[in-house]
């Protein structure tokens, strides 16, 4: 007999495991996490949180938002890149960045109802973990993965209660390995993992010091900081993080690999800290400091039967461009409904297939993108003349070479401005945020061919409401006046049925579908007198369908299934597309 039952076992209280567990009470299912410490994240790794994940804790309510838009550092402050030779010292060059440049800017309010923020790790988990133990989640801290075992009804999953030394099992119908870049699940599922684990060594040094006077007039996260060595190991370059503005810090800087991982004591930390910030009379307060490794490695499959993975456990990567946590989130999204809906006998279980088919192409997608980003600073030390060993003098010679007048000059402030340029691939990829298109059986096509990335698809988001395309967000506004997103009319656990109106039937054949069906399935008409009107005219623009046509939206906000125009049995067609998509 095993100890304890529950639908859905989530290993794991990090960005992934936190969210899923938050996401399955919101939409009613049992489950349980657990987590081998005694509390959640200790130190501040992930913070870049991007409109999409904002969206997701919209989704999960708009209390949630705004507790992350209470503790995060706001866009505004995030965004002069600075390239230095030390805090203190001469400033290289500076990017806007984070969507803070005016045309990203554009881009970034005409995308999304929500704004990317710095919110670290240990703000952000406590957040997910509460709204997951409010809603019905039960937690157990303290409690380590030791195994587990899959049958044809279940999971038996033993683990070890740290508190006790006791062996306890857990019996669920569905197992999510959220157990972060060494997963233990992935591990004994036996999931392929492709690519290399430890190709860069790098040290965290968290500490406190009031740094003001170097940084307030030109607010930013990221301060890179570019000495002899900082282009070994590590991210690509030293670098000087903020964590709170501006008297909370992470210091990250690599070693060479090959060698053992330095000790980084109280002496180092201080060290670094001193000549990354150029004052050789700071003082800090040490809060931690670690090593770990860079990673460029992803699954090629995220599932096995009942056992899942997601996050880090399934892609693991550098945090350049700041995505890790984002897509854990993400992934959570994407496989919360589907559990839902299959443990509620709205879908059958190959609907969980589709997770696999969905999210594995992001995962290589993004482990690729981040470990790219690292390489990519090399132009900047090549511009610089940094790349020739580690001479300080001939170093030192060839950066004042671009001070200098004459052509030869001008071609190296020229080669220094574009490598500086370029790295908008990192710290403004719009693109690789919001463009996650899926194609899987959960998805159905409209007939038409899927619509090609007209701008780069890295840097920009290009809004489609082609199947699998996450549906456009566009402000559509109600009687009263108040102003919607068109996101927050889908989402919330349930499907959504767009039309305009000559889409009267698409919507009658929906609510009649959506009782007979026992799933929840909303409409929204939107045009003059409906619920919503599109005074702005600009969901006429972005729907990409005619006024009888047609959108139908998964839970996780993304279009499953588009009609241009009316059909001749939109009931039958309804039928049609929602059994397809639910497995039925
Ligand atoms: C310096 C740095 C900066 C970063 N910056 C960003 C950023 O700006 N944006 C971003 O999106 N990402 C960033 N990341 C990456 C981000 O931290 C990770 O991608 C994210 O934490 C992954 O979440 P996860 O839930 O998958 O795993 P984790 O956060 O690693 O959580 C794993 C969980 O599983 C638990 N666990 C593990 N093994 C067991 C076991 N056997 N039994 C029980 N519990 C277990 C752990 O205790 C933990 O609760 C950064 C990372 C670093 C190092």
């Amino acid at each position: 007999m095993p100890h304890i039952t529950t639908d859905v076992l989530i290993i794991g209280t990090g960005p992934a495991g936190s969210s899923a567990a938050a996401l399955l009470s919101t939409y009613g299912i049992e489950n349980m996490v657990v987590n081998r410490y005694r509390w959640l994240a200790n130190t501040p790794r992930a913070h870049i949180t991007n409109q999409r994940t904002m969206e997701v804790l919209r989704d999960l309510g708009h209390e949630v938002e705004a507790e992350a838009y209470l503790h995060a550092t706001e866009q505004e402050l995030m965004g002069e890149n600075v390239f230095c030779e030390s805090l203190a010292g001469e400033e290289i060059g500076r990017m806007k960045s984070w969507g803070t440049h005016p045309l990203s800017k554009a881009e970034h309010l005409l995308s999304s109802p929500t704004f990317m923020n710095d919110l670290p790790q240990t703000f952000m988990e406590p957040i997910l973990f509460t709204t997951a133990c409010k809603r019905g989640t039960q937690a157990r801290m303290s409690m380590e993965y030791l195994r587990h075992e899959q049958d044809s009804d279940g999971v038996t999953t033993t683990c070890l209660d740290r508190l006790t030394g006791e062996e306890v099992t857990i019996r669920s119908k569905y197992l999510i390995g959220a157990d972060g870049g060494n997963s233990l699940v992935a591990e004994h599922e036996d999931l392929p993992i492709e690519g290399k684990m430890g190709v860069g060594g790098s040290m965290n040094i968290l500490f406190r010091a009031d740094l003001s006077k170097y940084v307030a007039h030109r607010p930013s996260v990221l301060y890179w900081v570019m000495q002899p060595g900082a282009d070994v190991g590590g991210i690509g370059m030293g670098l000087v993080r903020m964590i709170r503005p501006w008297n909370e810090w992470l210091i990250v800087w690599g070693y060479d690999i090959n060698e053992p991982a330095p000790v980084v004591d109280e002496a180092m930390a201080t060290e670094v800290a001193r000549q990354l910030v150029g004052d050789p009379a700071l003082e800090i307060e040490l809060l931690s400091a670690n090593t770990w490794t860079v990673n460029d490695a992803y699954a090629t499959q995220m599932s096995k039967g009942r056992v899942f993975i997601m996050g880090d456990a399934a892609h693991r990567h550098p945090p350049s461009n700041g995505l890790g946590s984002n897509t854990s989130i993400q992934d959570a999204f994407n496989l919360s409904w589907k559990l839902a809906a299959v443990l509620n006998g709205q879908a059958g279980t190959a609907l969980l297939e589709s997770y696999d088919a969905e999210r594995a192409p992001i995962a290589k997608q993004i482990v690729t993108r981040a470990n790219q980003s690292i390489g990519e600073f090399g132009p900047i030390f090549e511009a610089l003349g940094m790349t020739g060993g580690t001479d300080i003098e001939k170093i030192k010679a060839n950066m004042d070479a671009r001070c200098g007048s004459d052509g030869k000059a001008e071609a190296q402030r020229n080669a220094l401005n574009e490598s500086i340029a370029f790295k908008k691939y990192e710290f403004d990829a719009h693109g690789i945020e919001m463009n996650q298109r899926y194609t899987s059986d959960a998805i159905v096509s409209d007939g038409l061919p899927a619509p090609t990335f007209e701008l780069d698809a890295d840097l920009h988001y290009q809004p489609t409401t082609s199947p699998g395309a996450r549906l456009p967000h566009v402000w559509v506004y109600d009687a009263h006046g108040a102003k919607h997103s068109t996101l927050d009319l889908a989402g919330n656990g349930a499907f959504t049925l767009f039309t305009g109106l000559g889409g009267q039937a698409w919507a009658t054949a929906a609510e009649t579908l959506g009782a007979e069906m026992g799933i929840s399935l909303r409409v929204c008409v939107i045009g003059p007198r409906q619920a919503y009107i599109d005074h702005t005219g600009d969901w006429a623009r972005a729907c990409e369908i005619g006024d009888a046509g047609c959108i139908l939206t998964r839970p996780d906000q993304h279009v499953c299934w588009r009609s241009t125009g009316m059909d001749d049995d939109p009931a039958a067609q309804l039928r049609r597309v929602l059994d397809t998509v639910l497995a039925r």
